[in-house]
């Protein structure tokens, strides 16, 4: 996904100067406090962020930027699966009876993860670790895994092995084995807990990119939407349509930046844990959400399922509020599947 900064049409600035008029009219000709951009890429959590945020003042805008990176930090160095000093890789190392009081927000995500894996009927788990370093494995050997080595994988994995106790917000694990892998939703909390963390400090307006998954603070301060680029999953370089966001977030799980390759094919990061091969359905799935966390685990969950039970299951979860586009192989001619109001925030498709 690529983020371009919205344009405006005549007809809108238009209006926008109308109505600026109008709000100067109305209080007594005061001038509208005008707005700052402060906007700074950086490597977060092993991919490239951007965070834009606008406020009134320039110290605002680029406090408000530092405030974003520091809560992406913080969950990196809290949920990062790879690192033996976070909570996550404290859970994975517990001793067999041992459990940990993690934090907030580790708490607050693996309670959703948990709501997500019961919801989803265990196409989302959190516990697919061991699946994943199989399939790694299996891309480092260019070999696939044996069917004994996939059914004793797949027999270490199930999400209902964990215990989390809300109140103390102790984990544990019902068996050594089990991996915690919060990989498919994590990033998408972070979008979120950023944008609240640039609000906290001050910024009016703000878009946090991480990625290609995207979380709006509103729309722009000029009450223009964001533009969001969703790529074109079979042609690199080509965007597949463009978005617009006035509110929300953005996530897209595809197998084009992270697979493994075995016999010259290409295997999805995302796993089915009910069948421990990687996902074969959809190769980019692109979700809509009103927050990062819903955006991220659904596209997770839709890259697992085919797109007739992921409409299905949509259709029960109508609270949930999300739009999918689907995008199928072949690559020299794909289908699309979308959720019926995907279409309304799309302001322009390329060429398929
Ligand atoms: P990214 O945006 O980084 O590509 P995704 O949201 O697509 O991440 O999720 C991929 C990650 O989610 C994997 O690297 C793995 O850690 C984890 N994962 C893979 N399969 C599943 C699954 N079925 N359920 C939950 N998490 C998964
Ligand atoms: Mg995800």
């Amino acid at each position: 996904m690529q983020l371009q900064s919205g344009t405006m049409n005549r007809r809108t600035t238009a209006l926008i100067i109308t109505l600026t008029l109008l709000a100067a009219l109305n209080t007594g000709c005061e001038r509208p406090p005008t707005s700052v951009r402060a906007k700074n890429a950086n490597t977060v959590m092993g991919t490239l962020a951007e965070v834009t945020a606008d406020a009134y003042d320039r110290e605002t805008a680029q406090k408000a930027v530092e405030a974003a990176y520091a809560r992406l930090e913080d969950v990196n160095r809290l949920m990062s699966d790879y690192s033996d000093e976070s909570e996550i890789g404290r859970i994975n190392n517990l001793p067999p009876e041992g459990r940990l009081a993690v934090s907030e927000e580790t708490c607050h995500c693996l309670e959703a993860a948990i709501r997500y894996a019961e919801l989803s009927g265990g196409a989302f788990d959190f516990t697919c670790r061991p699946l994943i370093g199989l399939w790694k494995q299996a891309g480092h050997d260019d070999l696939l895994p044996t069917p004994e080595a996939l059914d004793a994988t797949r027999a270490l994995v199930g999400w209902d092995k964990v215990r989390l106790s809300a109140d103390t917000r102790e984990v544990s694990r019902e068996s050594p084995g089990i991996q915690v892998d919060l990989g498919g939703i994590a990033k998408g909390y972070a979008l979120d807990l950023a944008a609240d963390a640039m609000r906290a400090a001050g910024a009016t307006h703000g878009l946090v990119n991480v990625g290609g998954d995207v979380r709006a603070l509103g729309a722009q301060p000029t009450g223009e939407p964001w533009r969001i680029g969703v790529r074109h999953p079979f042609r690199e370089g080509d965007l597949f349509c463009t978005i617009e966001l006035f509110r929300g977030a953005v996530a897209t799980s595809g197998v084009q930046e992270r697979f493994n390759i075995i016999g010259g094919a290409r295997y999805s990061h995302i796993v089915d844990p009910r069948t421990g091969w990687p996902a074969t359905e959809a190769p980019a799935v692109t979700v809509i959400a009103p927050t990062g966390l819903a955006a991220d685990a659904w596209a997770t969950i839709l890259s697992v399922l085919t797109p007739t039970e992921g409409k299905a299951l949509l259709g029960e979860h109508p609270e949930e509020e999300i739009e999918a586009l689907w995008i199928m192989g072949p690559a020299e001619r794909p289908v699309v599947f979308q959720t019926p109001n995907f279409e309304l925030y799309v302001i322009e498709w390329g060429e398929r």
